[in-house]
Formats: C-alpha cells, sequence, structure tokens
C-alpha cells in the first residue's frame, strides 16, 4: 500500500512554493481534489510515494467567461464548472454540459478540472468533451509557463506530456464560432462508473451546410482520447443529413484502436462507438435547430 508509506503532506500558497516541493522531491505528487489517488495507487501508480503536495490554497479556483469564451484555473472543481456551464445555456457547451453530468455528486462537489485531466485516464468524461471544445491547458515549470492543446497532453494510458515538476495552472476553451452545437454521450455498465464507451461532438454550421466538425471518442476507444478525422471529414461540408451522421458513424471504427479490459471486449467498443456517436450527432443537430 504506497499511501502507508506518505511522510511529508504540504500544503503552499503559492505556485513558487510548488514548484520548488516538486523540484526538490521526484517522488512527490501533486494533490488537488484527491479523488483518484486511490485509483493511481490501485494501478500500482504510485509506488514509492513519501510527500503529497497539496495544490487548493494556490487560489487557482476561479472561472471566468467572456466573449473569447472560458478560463478556469486548474483547482476549480467540476460542480463550479458544471454551474458556470448551467448559466450560458448555450447550445455550443451541450456537450459540456452533458459531460459535467456523469461524475457522482459528491465526486463533482470535490474533484478539479487540472486533476481530471492530469490522470490521463482514457476512460473520464469530462476529458473527451474538452478535447471536442479544442481546450487549451497552461502549465507551469521551473522554466516558466507553457500552454498545450490538450490531446497533446495525453500520451497513453496514464501517461502525459507533464515533464517532473510541472503543474497544470489552468484550462482556456474558446467560443464557438459562428453557429455551433455540442453533445455528448457516455456507455457506462451502471451508474456512477467510468465509461465503456464516450463521444462529444461539435458541430458548426454556415448556410445550412456543416463548416466545421470535430468527433472525440474516449472510454476506452483506445489509450487516450483521440478524434476521429474520417469522421470529420465526411460531417464537414456536409448537409448533416441522417446519411451523412450514419456515414460518420461507420467511419470512427478506422480511427479507434479499442481496448480489451474487464468491461468490455474491443469488438464490443467498437460496435458500440460506430452507435453511439451517430446517437450522439442526432442530439448535437438537433441542438442546431
Ligand atoms: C466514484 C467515482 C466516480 C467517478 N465517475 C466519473 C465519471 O462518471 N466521469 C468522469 O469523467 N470521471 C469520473 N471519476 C473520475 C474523476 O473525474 C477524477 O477522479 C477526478 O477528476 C480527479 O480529479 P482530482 O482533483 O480529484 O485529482 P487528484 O485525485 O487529486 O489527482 C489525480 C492525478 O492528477 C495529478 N494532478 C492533480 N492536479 C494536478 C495539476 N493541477 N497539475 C498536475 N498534476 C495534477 C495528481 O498528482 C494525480 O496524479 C470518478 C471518480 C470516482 C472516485
Amino acid at each position: 500500500m504506497a499511501l502507508q508509506n506518505l511522510k511529508d503532506f504540504h500544503r503552499p500558497g503559492a505556485v513558487e512554493e510548488v514548484l520548488a516541493l516538486l523540484s526538490e522531491n521526484d517522488e512527490a505528487l501533486v494533490l488537488a481534489g484527491g479523488t483518484f489517488i486511490r485509483g493511481l495507487e490501485a494501478r500500482g501508480l504510485l509506488n514509492g510515494l513519501e510527500t503529497l503536495v497539496d495544490i487548493r490554497r494556490l487560489g487557482l479556483d476561479t472561472i471566468r467567461v467572456d466573449a473569447d469564451g472560458i478560463e478556469a484555473g486548474a483547482t476549480a472543481t467540476l460542480a463550479k464548472l458544471q454551474r458556470v456551464v448551467a448559466a450560458q445555456n448555450a447550445a455550443w457547451l451541450g456537450g459540456l454540459a452533458d459531460a459535467l453530468d456523469c461524475p457522482p455528486l459528491q465526486i463533482r462537489n470535490t474533484a478539479t478540472l487540472g486533476g481530471c485531466l492530469a490522470a490521463s485516464c482514457p476512460f473520464f468524461d469530462i476529458p473527451t468533451a474538452l478535447v471536442a471544445l479544442d481546450t487549451e491547458i497552461t502549465i507551469r515549470g521551473s522554466d516558466g509557463e507553457r500552454r498545450l492543446p490538450l490531446p497533446e497532453l495525453f500520451f497513453g494510458l496514464f501517461a502525459n506530456a507533464l515533464e517532473p515538476g510541472e503543474l497544470i495552472t489552468g484550462l482556456s476553451i474558446p467560443h464557438a464560432a459562428g453557429h455551433s452545437a455540442g453533445a455528448f454521450g457516455k456507455l457506462g455498465a451502471h451508474a456512477n462508473v467510468l465509461a465503456i464507451v464516450n463521444v462529444a461532438v461539435q458541430l458548426t454550421v454556415d448556410g445550412g451546410l456543416c463548416s466545421a466538425a470535430c468527433v472525440a471518442l474516449g472510454g476506452g476507444v483506445a489509450d487516450t482520447v483521440v478524434r476521429s478525422p474520417a469522421a470529420e471529414a465526411i460531417l464537414t461540408g456536409s448537409k448533416l443529413d441522417p446519411a451523412a451522421l450514419a456515414a460518420a458513424g461507420e467511419a470512427v471504427a478506422g480511427d479507434i484502436q479499442p481496448l480489451s479490459d474487464h468491461q468490455a471486449s474491443a469488438e464490443y467498443r467498437r460496435a458500440v462507438a460506430k452507435v453511439m456517436t451517430r446517437r450522439t450527432l442526432e442530439r448535437a443537430v438537433a441542438r442546431l435547430a
């Protein structure tokens, strides 16, 4: 049990202090909401852990909305973002609103946006919805600050592009251009569990034709969240009619490499991904009306 070897717990009040603690100790772990620490431990990913650095006193929990989009700090909770998104009541945020409904209330109230992304778990829902919205993250390290398009954060199963000692400090979701709507769908074995397949789509129309499309899939359709260029190519320029939505659903099969695990076989995930993509597209199209 890795957590039984813990020796130190820090609760700094400034990002610089966090960076100093992380650079002094290779085995130190950032603690945000703490809801996935046991999940990481159960997967053998916390061996050697001796120090926890709690980042919830950094003041990174604000969320700002303006004409450019949404800027959120890394320690803003899922529940806080959910309230902000609900207040916008905007079709372009429909997919994110759907995804934020998925985790149980207790998890939403505690889990943070930074933790949800840094965990780099392909079975989470919020990352899939954020990829569909072209989200960028801000990262701080001893060399300064850098920004990264969200898909470039994810390397593989529980692996990401954060260098040792780096911290996610925030994310930005650009306001959708034009007439845009999103939707998100999830298949889980039962309520309050991680996804078997999830799909987030974002569609923009101009003059009756689809001018931009994003189709993102997660939940074990690959070892990270992936986009489907084939589905997006079919949708872009189409009238988003039933034939185009069905063809896009079929096309995702070529862009995924599903995992087999205790929840579902790769074949099952592939079949479900096709149907769920079509259905999620249908919901986004209805929101465009
Ligand atoms: C019972 C249960 C049900 C769930 N259901 C769902 C669901 O339906 N849908 C869904 O999407 N998710 C679900 N989840 C997962 C949940 O979204 C994650 O546990 C949560 O988002 C993790 O955030 P956290 O702040 O608690 O991270 P923590 O547990 O504190 O940290 C997770 C990892 O991220 C690292 N980390 C945290 N913050 C940062 C940062 N700012 N910079 C760098 N590294 C950081 C930590 O070091 C750790 O490695 C569920 C979890 C549980 C326990």
